[in-house]
């Protein structure tokens, strides 16, 4: 028993060429917000107050794909979506479709309070933003350069995609890497227990790059993206389709409710003989403060911390920065 944190930054097809200047920035931020996230489970923050101020921070860092950052839609739009779960209480909280908003985690942690509703999307989460004051922004805040040129080489390829190298759906032609090799930016994530077991997961995006404008991935679906429950909290990371086929964050959670499995043996399950290869990568953490982190991309940007000591920032297998 102790509390625990996970985070993630996004899985994908990370080569392990990533050159310095694309890399260190990103470990900064993972360092940066496991940080805070610790400081808050060391001040007896609840749970879900300590993943929603994680996420929030991730959001804020245009590195990762979510809040300013987000990947654009086939229309060069951004189109934001997030989610929350309570693991005590089961309650939950979604929005996608969000084009003004600032940290669009906070405004699905609002559908889950102030709504009878757990989710709400497009011209009714902007309008319900509104009404809750939430900061909101012009669309472009949102729109970097780099995401420009991003949905410029993806329609160049035709594809639709979580980074650069991995084509969503067409033909079968072999993929090449972007020519910036940058193919590392993606959906954040946070799960956290406290030293009572109390668990709460939420998780953010701008979903995939030159997606169908109205699209909606795994991340705001209770269940796919995100998950928790009296075991277990679960913050997913992939391409959504996959993630929604293999209801991902659910299914680690029934295994230890059904079959009894540990949180590690049940994650690694769903990850690596339940989801196709290449597609979904995710953090988790049970109540009694252990951690999982596995993928089955080629990398996955995560850092996790528990209560005994024990500290992780990582984006490849076997390369432990920390
Ligand atoms: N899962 C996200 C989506 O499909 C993308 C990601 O994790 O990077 O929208």
């Amino acid at each position: 028993m102790g509390w625990a944190i996970a985070l993630h930054g996004g899985a994908g097809d990370i080569p392990l060429s990533l050159p310095p200047e694309r890399r260190q920035p990103r470990e900064e931020a993972l360092r940066h917000c496991l940080r805070i996230g610790v400081e808050a489970l060391k001040a007896k923050l609840p749970p879900l107050d300590v993943a929603e101020l994680v996420v929030r921070e991730l959001e804020n860092i245009p590195q990762f794909n979510a809040g300013r950052g987000s990947v654009l839609t086939s229309e060069g739009t951004v189109e934001m979506e997030a989610s929350v779960m309570d693991g005590a209480t089961m309650n939950c909280g979604a929005v996608s479709g969000l084009t003004t908003v600032v940290n669009a985690v906070s405004l699905a942690r609002l559908v889950m309070e102030k709504t009878p509703h757990i989710y709400l999307a497009f011209q009714g989460a902007e309008e319900f933003a509104r009404q809750q004051g939430v900061e909101t922004v012009d669309a472009t805040h949102f729109i970097t350069a780099e995401n420009i040129q991003r949905l410029k080489q993806a329609k160049e390829a035709n594809r639709v995609q979580i980074d650069y190298t991995q084509p969503i759906q067409n033909d079968s032609k072999k993929e090449t890497p972007l020519a910036s090799g940058d193919s590392q930016i993606g959906t954040v994530g946070c799960v956290a227990v406290d030293g009572d077991g109390n668990l709460a997961s939420a998780t953010s995006t701008g979903g995939l790059v030159n997606k169908m404008v109205g699209r909606i991935g795994d991340t705001p679906v209770i269940g796919a993206g995100t998950y928790a429950d009296a075991r277990c909290a679960v913050s997913a990371t992939g391409k959504g389709e996959a993630i929604i086929r293999g209801t991902v964050a659910r299914d680690v959670a029934a295994l230890m409710e059904f079959k009894g499995l540990s949180l590690e043996e049940a994650a690694n399950c769903v990850v690596h003989e339940r989801t196709p290869k290449g597609t979904v990568g995710l953090v988790a953490v049970s109540s009694k403060g252990e951690v999982a982190m596995p993928f089955n991309t080629t990398g996955m940007f995560r850092a996790c911390a528990t209560e005994d000591g024990y500290s992780e920032i990582a984006i490849w297998p076997a390369a432990k920065i920390e």
